[in-house]
């Protein structure tokens, strides 16, 4: 495999896509455990990041991560923005030097600096039902060079089984077990739009 910038550009413009066409399907998630608002919150914070893209026009792997961290930290008005922003911004500073990814070992790794940002933040572990899930799965499978469609899936639907710890979600404690967390389902299509290109 081969990331380079252009590769990045086009996964995360494939999350945008992907985004606003599951953007329902992602507030309906949020409805029952939360707010309901998860879809269109991503989606703000997406279509910001497509119109500072095109103003800044980055060019380099770090400067788009960080037109993607900005972007979702100013737009997206729950705490999945804060959350996805920091991972961005700690792989703004892990791709500082950085102009191709060439094994899933070397991208695990830098997208486990990601996972730190948000769990530096929101201090959520795996097992409490936030899209942390997602990440770590997703990370231990790129750094053993096996991430699947499957694995990521899975990782996304375990979270149904599970009685959510950190967020709004775990305001309804045992209430919360049956439902997928949205968060969850959103980093679930966000590492599904990046299966194509490893
Ligand atoms: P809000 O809960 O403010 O309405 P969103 O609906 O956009 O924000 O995002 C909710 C998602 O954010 C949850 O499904 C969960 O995955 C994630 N989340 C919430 N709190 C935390 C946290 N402390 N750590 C990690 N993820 C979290
Ligand atoms: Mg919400």
């Amino acid at each position: 495999m081969n990331l380079t910038v252009k590769e990045i550009q086009e996964w995360l413009a494939a999350f945008g896509r992907t985004i606003e066409k599951n953007k329902d399907y992602l507030s309906d998630l949020d409805t029952p455990i939360g707010d309901g608002d998860h879809g269109n919150n991503m989606n703000r914070g997406m279509s910001e990041y497509t119109i500072a893209f095109e103003a800044k026009q980055p060019t380099t792997i770090s400067d788009t991560f960080k037109v993607l961290s900005m972007a979702l930290i100013s737009k997206v008005g729950g705490a999945s923005g804060p959350l996805y922003g920091s991972a961005f911004m700690n792989l703004t500073k892990a791709t500082k030097d950085i102009t191709e990814i060439t094994s899933q070992k070397q991208l695990g790794e830098l997208l486990e600096t990601g996972l730190a940002g948000i769990q530096a933040r929101g201090k959520a572990t795996p097992g409490d039902k936030t899209m942390v899930d997602v990440w770590d799965t997703v990370v231990q499978e790129l750094k053993n060079s096996d991430l699947t469609k499957a694995g990521i899936e899975a990782a996304k639907e375990n979270t149904k089984e599970m009685v959510a710890k950190k967020g709004r979600a775990s305001y309804l404690g045992e209430r919360s077990l049956g439902h997928i967390d949205p968060g969850a389902a959103s980093s679930a299509l966000l590492f599904q739009s990046l299966l194509s290109y490893l």
